[in-house]
């Protein structure tokens, strides 16, 4: 007996997520992460992230919050509703049996990565070659941008209303478009230069043409391109003034590693927690507080903006769906908020070995270990973060050990040496219980970054546990 106990504690003391997982398991956390390859493979814009949530959320049932606004149909214990903020936020509601102030149990995540985004006036030619320069979006590594085959994501909004859909380079018959990078023959200088400075911002200009159109004599590789654009999408070149084009890494995410334990894709950050929080909300049928997923743009700027989390837009949804519940009353918009818990969601920096020293190990994330939470993010004495309760973190850590999710606690890299910021701050300054938790990733804000599918898989677990236990 007494050995038998010994062996259980040991099981429990189980680090990597892979170890315990059975044949079974072993099929439903490869299946799970079928589907995240999938959508991020499909969703490289926080767009295409919003329209596609708000069709998986749809056959699973959610209706559109603002019919029922418009209708003033009043929402039961049990109804799914969803609240689209100018198609880049989405709020998702399971509305719970008790009042909503009592509090919700929230799980926030982000659906902007960082990126390059094409100038209002982009176009242009030099030497018969035609370019769009471009602003980057988000904390890039410009060296790592060049060189790659780059798609074209995003919409282009017409003066008579219509908007175009527009992507370029992710089916395998697409063109891919690109940034060149100076031959290592011409480069003895360019490698003397320090990092940031090796591909300088205003230098991320994206090739898109070569060929020129008969009959022109100045500027005919652009003006070729304009036709193209014109034909195939009505596209004039003063409607780029009011599009919003990204330009985001070409093709599919893939598996990696031999044993195919990993994934390789673009947007990971955050993205993976984004779709690992709505995957979670979706196994909810019923619930006693009101369980919520919330995907919000804008995070790596500073979550400005009316679709980012600064933005009123979430804290509106909750009076409509207080007015839409009973009495509507601002205190319990308040308590509503106030009395709330929540995941925030966010990627963790996973322990690279190639990179050793940036790290401290006792507080580091390991890839296979699980959701991984961070007490406080910040930087240079824990500047910008916030720093979560003790109490708070310990009734998650019992709501996770009842569910046998794998878990681990981390900060980012060494105390000096860098750090970050999160929507979770945001959230806090209504009163509520916060903390940060998330999937660490290998090679973060690289046009190609790494998770463990056990990672991906445990996330989605911890979030159920969650949902269900607070
Ligand atoms: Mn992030
Ligand atoms: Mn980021």
């Amino acid at each position: 007996m007494a050995k038998k106990a010994e062996s259980k504690k040991e099981e429990k003391k189980i680090k990597n997520a892979w170890l315990k997982y059975d044949e079974a398991r072993m099929k439903e956390v490869f299946e799970f992460n079928e589907g995240y390859k999938n959508f991020i493979s499909v969703c490289k814009t926080e767009r295409e992230c919003v329209t596609e949530s708000i069709r998986l959320a749809k056959e699973q049932g959610y209706k559109d919050l603002k019919e029922y606004i418009k209708s003033g149909k009043k929402l039961e214990a049990g109804d799914k509703v969803y609240f689209d903020q100018m198609g880049k936020a989405l709020a998702l509601f399971v509305i719970g049996e008790k009042p909503l102030e009592d509090g919700m149990k929230i799980l926030g995540a982000h659906i902007d990565s960082p990126r390059l985004d094409i100038k209002q006036v982009p176009l242009y030619e030099e030497k018969e070659m035609a370019l769009l320069d471009t602003h980057y979006y988000g904390g890039v590594k410009k060296y790592q941008w060049v060189t790659l085959p780059l798609a074209l994501h995003g919409v282009v909004c017409k003066t008579d209303g219509s908007k175009v859909s527009v992507v370029i380079g992710e089916d395998e018959n697409d063109p891919v478009v690109g940034i060149s990078d100076l031959l290592i023959h011409l480069s003895q200088d360019q490698l003397q230069k320090p990092g940031a400075k090796v591909v300088e911002g205003e230098d991320l200009n994206v090739l898109v043409g070569s060929i020129p159109l008969k009959g022109e004599e100045t500027d005919a590789v652009k003006k070729n391109i304009l036709k193209f654009l014109e034909e195939k999408y009505a596209i004039k070149e003063e409607d780029f003034t009011s599009a919003e084009l990204e330009v985001v890494t070409a093709g599919k995410a893939r598996d990696y590693g031999l044993d195919r334990g990993l994934v390789m894709g673009y947007g990971q950050d955050d993205r993976v927690c984004a779709y690992t929080s709505l995957l979670a909300l979706f196994e909810i049928k019923k619930t006693d507080r009101t369980a919520v997923c919330l995907i919000v743009d804008k995070e790596e700027i500073g979550s400005v903006g009316a679709t980012g989390m600064q933005s009123m837009f979430f804290e509106n949804a909750v009076a409509e769906i207080i007015n839409l519940t009973g009495e509507y009353s601002e205190l319990k918009v308040r308590r509503s908020l106030a009395n709330s818990v929540m995941l925030s969601s966010d990627v963790s920096a996973a322990f690279d070995s190639n990179y050793a020293s940036v790290f401290e190990l006792k507080n580091s994330a390991f890839m296979g270990h699980g959701l991984v939470f961070n007490k406080y993010t910040g930087s240079r004495g824990k500047s910008g973060s916030n720093d979560a309760n003790p109490e708070y973190y310990a009734r998650i850590r019992a709501a996770l050990d009842k569910h046998n999710v794998s878990y681990q606690t981390a900060e980012l890299g060494k105390v000096d040496v860098g750090g970050g910021g999160t929507i979770a701050y945001i959230m806090a300054k209504y009163g509520m219980e916060v903390i940060d938790s998330g999937v660490a990733v290998m090679s973060m804000h690289a046009p190609w970054e790494i998770t463990s599918k056990a990672d991906v898989f445990e996330a989605k677990e911890g979030y159920v546990a969650f949902i269900k236990e607070m």
